[in-house]
Formats: C-alpha cells, structure tokens, sequence
C-alpha cells in the first residue's frame, strides 16, 4: 500500500528574484556550497574557514571591531544577537520608519519589557522604557528627529534601520551615530540591507556600537549561512556587565567559535555549536567576491543601474519614492492606482518575483540585488511593462526604451 505522507520530491522553479530580497546567489556560492566535503565544526579547514570569515568580514564592515563574526541564521538572527544586550527595563528609543525597523520594535520590546509587561501581552509587549518613534511611510529618519528624541529622553539605547527595506528609504546614519556620541546613548544599526551594497565604513560612526546585517541580501549568501555582526569594545563591556539572556545568540559566547575568546583573536576557535561546513564554504565564498569587486566599485553599480531603472518606470507613468539603491518603491499611474497588489501578485503568478510593500500605503517593490546588468535590468523593465498592459494599462514603449537608454549611455559618457 502506497504510503499517503510521502510526498512528491520538492521542484522549486527558477524565479526572477526581483525583490528587496533575497538576492540572486552567486553561482560560485552555490557551487562552494554543494562541492564542500563533510567535515565537522572542530576540523582544522572550517576552523581555519570561520577565521578566514571573521578576517573578511572586518574588511566588508570597515572596522577593527574585535567581536566581527557571523550569526548562524538570517538577519532576524543577528538583529536578536544585537538586541539581546538590552535588558528588562533599560530605557531605549526606537526610530521606526517601515516594516522592519517596526520588527525590530517589536523586538526591542521583547527584551525591555519587565516580567510583568510581558505577561499583559507577551506577543506583543508594551514597554513603558521604550520610546517609539513613528516616521511616516515614505520618509526618512533625519538628523534632526533623531537629535530631538535623544536629547529629550536620555536612553541608554537607541537603534534605527540604516536601510528601511519596507519603504525603501535611506535613514541619517551620520546624523544618528553623532547625536548617539552627543548624549552618551549606545547606537544600535540594522545594517540588514545596506550591507554589501552602500559603500561605508561602520568605523566611521563611533556613536554606534551594535551592527547586524543579513546573508542574503547585500552579501548574496542565501544558503542559510550567517548574519554579519560587528560590535564595539563598549558594547561587549556593557553586555558582560548587564548580561545577555541567551546562550546560542550570545554576542561573547558565539564569537568563541570563531576565535575571538576573552577579546582576543585566537588561532584557533572553541566549540560553540554545531556549525556546517557547507554553509562556511558558501559564506567564505561570497565575501571572497564581494571584497574582489570592492565595495566601492559594487555601491556605483547599484546606483548606475537603480537609476536606470527608476527612469524606465518613471516612463511608464509610474512615481518612485524611495532612495534605496538595490530597491526602487513606486506607485502606479493613476490609471491603475490602487491595483498594486493585483499587479504584484500577476507578476508573482508567473516567476517575476517583485514584492508590495507589507505594510500601508501599498506599493510596488522591484529589487535589483546581484542583477547588475543592463541586460537583467532590461528584463526587469519588459516584463514589468508587460504587466501593465496585462492590467490594461497604457505603455509607451518607445519613452520607456528611450528612458533607459538615455540613463545607461549618460553614465557611461560621465566615464
Ligand atoms: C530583510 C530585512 C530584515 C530581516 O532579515 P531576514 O534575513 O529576513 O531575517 C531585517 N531588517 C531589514 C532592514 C531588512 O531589510
């Protein structure tokens, strides 16, 4: 008799991933993590590979930050390793602008609440020592918001999205990391998505003392790899004095398996968890590339081609209102306003992996992270358009083509 819950193997089809992420995986990435052999987390090469990592990782996050290492898991992983240095009633003030840094809200809360906060409504806690503040959808944190919330509330932390993937807005990271110094506040940064995409350098905003990001979106790492994490010497000491509740996402006991023990770089790592060595051969790869093409070199081809794009779907009638360069965030024309998600969804049916926005106004998000190429770009644009007109909408094609191509060869004659 034929066994009812087996299912069928699993095919998953190729998309376009055009959304704020993940990003494309580099083929080298994938083939680091298919041809790597079986070998545990103590052998000499993953052990070697982990340091190599950390080493790496400095360079990609511009510092000399001891405690650089990378958070089995996705964003959300390092972003709990980050916040876990806030305690029950530490007084915080959180910048949300969007989806994620209202997560990341959420999640500071979690750690802030007292018991008994925690207890009201554990899945979503009010915490009378956190602070929120709302920036509407659409906008940026500025240097000025930012400034009048520290000096009024005196925290012990503040943390802020560097990028707001949501709304696809860039925050002041300068203007949060010198009001952070002005009153003695310990910055916190969701990096998640400027990572590897944004030429900086996190040594350069000593108001910041916690960084995170993600494997798969500025580093093309989606095999679930490692989170990137940085943190300053401050932070470790503020987190060996008040402590951190978790062992796994320790900021202290995890970088002991990468060779960092009692701040020191050691030679060898000590045992943490079970770390694979298909995931450290992926992860060593990816930032192989990413330090190959520089950082500086990456950031101008995002913006190179993110204007491209943003002048194709201005042509078509549509209006832009992001800044993000891996990420444009638009609303349609006002023959199909309001159909956003119809249209997502259309796209979606047929592989072209765009995204809405997952919180209020809806809107359509077209990503373009590791699709650096006129001729990806040029798809992302053809079947964009092409959805359009499927809605019933108008294209001019020619103002599109001409969009396009007035944008590619200006920056190529600025050369
Ligand atoms: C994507 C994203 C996250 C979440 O990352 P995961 O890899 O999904 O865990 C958090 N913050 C920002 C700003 C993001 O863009």
């Amino acid at each position: 008799m034929p066994n009812n819950k087996i299912f069928p193997q699993l095919v998953i089809p190729q998309t376009i991933a055009a959304g704020p992420g993940p990003g494309n995986t580099d083929e080298r990435v994938l083939a680091a993590f298919s041809t790597a052999g079986l070998a545990d987390h103590m052998h000499s090469d993953v052990l070697r590979g982990m340091i190599e990592c950390k080493q790496m990782l400095r360079e990609v996050w511009g510092t000399d930050n001891i405690h650089t290492f990378g958070v089995a898991g996705t964003g959300w992983s390092g972003l709990d390793m980050m916040f876990s240095g806030v305690q029950p009633g530490d007084k915080v003030v959180m910048f949300v602008n969007g989806t994620f840094s209202g997560i990341d809200g959420l999640s500071v809360r979690m750690k802030a609440a007292t018991a008994a906060e925690m207890a009201k409504n554990s899945l979503n806690p009010e915490a009378a020592s956190v602070v929120t503040i709302n920036v509407p959808h659409g906008q940026s944190v500025t240097q000025q918001i930012i400034d009048k919330a520290l000096s009024e509330h005196k925290p012990k932390w503040a943390a802020m999205a560097h990028w707001e993937t949501g709304s696809g807005r860039i925050n002041d990271l300068e203007g949060f990391s010198v009001a952070c110094e002005k009153y003695d506040v310990l910055g916190l940064v969701d990096a998640v998505s400027s990572l590897g995409v944004s030429n900086f350098r996190i040594d350069d905003y000593p108001g910041v003392h916690g960084w995170a990001s993600c494997p798969q979106k500025g580093i093309c790492c989606l095999p679930v790899t490692y989170a990137p994490v940085s943190f300053s010497e401050r932070f470790i000491d503020t987190v060996i004095s008040s402590g951190a509740r978790s062992f796994v996402h320790h900021p202290v006991m995890e970088a002991r398996h990468w060779g960092v023990v009692e701040r020191k770089d050691v030679e060898k790592g000590t045992y943490h968890r079970t770390h694979s060595a298909y995931a450290i051969a992926a992860f060593h790869e990816a930032l192989r590339i990413t330090l190959s093409q520089g950082l500086a070199a990456r950031a101008a081809d995002y913006i190179y081609h993110e204007n491209a794009l943003r002048s194709a779907v201005e042509a078509m009638g549509c209006e832009v209102t992001s800044n993000m360069t891996s990420l444009i965030v638009l609303n349609l024309s006002k023959d199909l306003a309001g159909r956003e998600m119809e249209l997502v969804q259309h796209c979606r049916a047929q592989n072209f992996g765009i995204w809405p926005t997952l919180s209020e106004p809806v809107q359509v998000r077209i990503g373009i992270l590791n699709l650096l190429t006129r001729e990806s770009v040029t798809e992302i644009v053809n079947r964009f358009a092409q959805a359009i007109r499927d809605l019933g909408g108008n294209v001019d094609e020619a103002a599109v083509n001409e969009a396009l191509t007035t944008s590619y060869d200006r920056a190529v004659a600025a050369e």
